[in-house]
């Protein structure tokens, strides 16, 4: 059975050139609601932690310099079926190769500066959540 959310952060690229907006716009025109919702910072530390699972890529030093170099907002999204429609709503991880209309294609510029993350599973965007949101800021 899929589960109704997933989790999400507009990344540094994004935020600096100002589509916070754009990006929650399209966000809530697909019939996610947003149940919680956090502009913050990762230190290198907490961005190495997030990205743990990348370890052995040969890019995961650019991801977590990246992902550390600017503040992000980090939301947790409900929607039926919301990890898989997430991820169809924000498009291929190289935006390039986004479908047209995905959030990737519309605001992403490179395949490490691609504007949103969107968790790949309802385990993961269970861990990816409590990352960001304590019990409390999720209610
Ligand atoms: P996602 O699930 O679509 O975000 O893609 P992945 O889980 O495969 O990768 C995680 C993140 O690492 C991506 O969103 C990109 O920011 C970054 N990334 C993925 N592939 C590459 C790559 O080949 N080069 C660089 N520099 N970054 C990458």
């Amino acid at each position: 059975m899929s589960g109704n959310r997933t989790f999400t952060m507009i990344k540094p690229d994004a935020v600096e050139k100002n589509y916070i907006g754009a990006i929650l716009e399209k966000i809530n025109a697909a019939g996610f609601k947003i149940v919680a919702m956090k502009y913050t910072r990762l230190s290198k530390a907490d961005a190495g932690e997030f990205y743990a699972v990348h370890k052995e890529r040969p890019f995961y030093s650019d991801l977590v310099d990246y992902m550390s170099d600017g503040p992000i907002v980090a939301a947790i999204l409900e929607k039926d079926n919301a990890v898989a429609d997430f991820r169809e709503l924000i498009g291929a991880t190289n935006p390039e190769e986004a479908a047209e209309g995905t959030i990737r294609k519309l605001y992403a510029e490179s395949i490490s500066a691609n504007a949103v993350h969107g968790s790949d599973s309802d385990e993961n965007a269970q861990i990816e959540g409590n990352f960001f949101f304590s019990q409390l800021e999720r209610h």
